[in-house]
């Protein structure tokens, strides 16, 4: 059996296509967190980025992302702290913390509706920061994405 690349490669090592295919597409990422000024614990909401297309779980501007949403965390090898508050299931987060992929994953079901039907996604259990005030946040608190 041959290795894939994800498991002979670091992430710095990979190519930009690589890189793209371990996103899985979950829309975790793309959460409100609230962050504990005590602890520096980060907790995530259900409440989603207003540029986040809720249907199809991908972001409605991910070219200029940066310009339109100035605290989108873009992820890299060096964005170290980016990495860090990435939810416990995110592959980057994973391959960064020496993990495998998990079961459910694309690239090893081969269908991207796995991550859906391993309740992964976000599909159907959040709401836009367009319907919310950024107060009532902390009801928002989630137990099912969390950091660790
Ligand atoms: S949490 Fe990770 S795997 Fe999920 S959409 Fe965000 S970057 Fe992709
Ligand atoms: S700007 Fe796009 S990628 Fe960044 S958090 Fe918002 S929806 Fe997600």
């Amino acid at each position: 059996m041959s290795l894939k690349f994800w498991e002979v490669k670091s992430l710095a090592e990979m190519t930009q296509e690589e890189w793209e295919s371990l996103c899985d597409g979950c829309g975790r990422c793309c959460l409100n967190k609230l962050e504990d000024e005590d602890t520096g614990e980060v907790y995530f909401t259900n409440v989603t980025c207003k540029l986040l297309d809720i249907d199809k779980c991908s972001c409605s501007d991910y070219e200029n992302r940066k310009v339109s949403m100035p605290d989108c965390m873009i992820l890299s090898v060096e964005n170290k702290a980016a990495l860090e508050v990435m939810p416990s299931t995110c592959a980057y987060r994973l391959l960064q913390l020496g993990k495998p992929l998990p079961e459910w994953h694309p690239l090893i079901t081969g269908r991207k509706e796995s991550v859906s039907e391993a309740g992964i996604s976000i599909e159907g259990k959040v709401i836009s920061e367009e319907h919310i005030h950024y107060k009532q946040l902390p009801e928002h608190l989630i137990n099912w994405v969390t950091t660790k």
